[in-house]
């Protein structure tokens, strides 16, 4: 059995400080293109890197963002664009762009902080949200969502009835190193769990270290995973015949940036070569991993859903080699990016 890898990526603007400094404003394209001396490090990069290795890839993108960017509708464009690419488009939402439906919105950001929570958020309010997602999605020509992941994987059990109402058949919401609800129906480490007729396929969580009794773990992202803990894991799902590997990365991650609209960025070489890396290995690798999109990967296992949840094991020496690997080059780019920001 080939074991299915799923790359996700998060496509999002920023509220860009807006909610906090009357001064600034929310970041459209710069944040996904991640353009660097007129070349895109971001999206185009991803684009680029996954056509060279034939891999299929979902794009969750945000829609929610539409109540600011009413007229224009940028991210209608980069919604076809990726989907001409061959990749599946799939809904994101954070919650935290409906407040500027709100002319007062202002007032209600200082009176209510917490606007971009899903967890603890009513059911209406949730359906609302991913019907206007649909419509979104209608609107910009693109096929209607099959899968649905929320803003900072955050989730209860009310959000998995709400998908419900919406004929929403996927989802991808849980990652537990990034959020955990506490709700144990809902400690999805790995593996395909339908939940509410809803099938849940997580972002892998593993444990990447262990102490004595101290534990801990990891959510599987490229910007917090060195290659070689990505090919351990990916070799440990495949002998405990794990159905699928879903691995969560933003366009962003591929930029060391100052501000988000990437007046001052450079492209982060770190998290390109280890991408870059794991499309190569799993186009040299087809044999035992078959690279595929989210909702092609939910219809094939809608049928028999494997529900073990394995919590796989990294590798201790390996973690702390990132760790170093990670703090050098950050402070690099930091240093970097100074020198470029720099007045002449
Ligand atoms: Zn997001």
């Amino acid at each position: 059995m080939r074991t299915r890898v799923c790359i996700s990526i998060d496509t999002e603007f920023s509220i860009g400080g807006a909610f906090t400094d009357p001064a600034r404003l929310p970041v459209a394209e710069p944040m996904v293109w991640c353009e660097v001396d007129g070349r895109s490090q971001g999206l185009g990069f991803l684009l680029d890197t996954f056509e060279r290795h034939r891999i299929p890839a979902t794009f969750f993108v945000e829609a929610a963002q539409r109540y600011y960017f009413r007229d224009a509708d940028p991210m209608g464009t980069i919604a076809r664009r990726i989907a001409a690419h061959g990749h599946e488009v799939q809904l994101h939402t954070h919650p935290c762009w409906s407040v500027f439906r709100h002319d007062d919105w202002r007032e209600q950001v200082t009176r209510e902080p917490r606007q971009d929570d899903f967890y603890g958020r009513a059911e209406e309010d949730t359906v609302h949200l991913l019907r206007q997602g649909q419509e979104t999605f209608a609107d910009w020509g693109v096929p209607l969502p099959t899968v649905f992941r929320s803003g900072n994987l955050q989730h209860d059990d009310t959000l998995f009835a709400a998908m419900a109402r919406c004929g929403i058949p996927y989802s991808s919401c849980v990652g537990l190193a990034v959020f955990d609800s506490g709700d144990a129906r809902y400690r999805l480490y790995s593996g395909a769990h339908p939940r509410h007729g809803v099938l849940e396929m997580p972002v892998l969580t593993f444990e990447d270290w262990r102490i004595g009794g101290r534990r801990h773990r990891k959510t599987l992202t490229i910007a917090g995973t060195s290659f070689a803990e990505t090919r351990l894991l990916l070799e440990r799902a495949h002998e405990q015949r794990v159905p699928l590997v879903v691995i969560l990365t933003h366009p962003f991650e591929y930029v060391q940036r100052r501000d988000d609209g990437m007046r001052t960025a450079r492209r982060n070489a770190l998290h390109q070569g280890r991408l870059e890396r794991l499309c190569r290995y799993l186009d040299c690798n087809r044999d035992r991993f078959q690279p595929t999109g989210l909702g092609e990967a939910g219809s094939a296992l809608q049928a028999a859903p494997d529900e073990r949840n394995v919590l796989l094991q990294g590798s201790g020496w390996r973690s702390v080699r990132r760790l170093a690997e990670q703090v050098a080059y950050d402070r690099y780019g930091k240093w970097a990016l100074a020198r470029r920001g720099a007045p002449a």
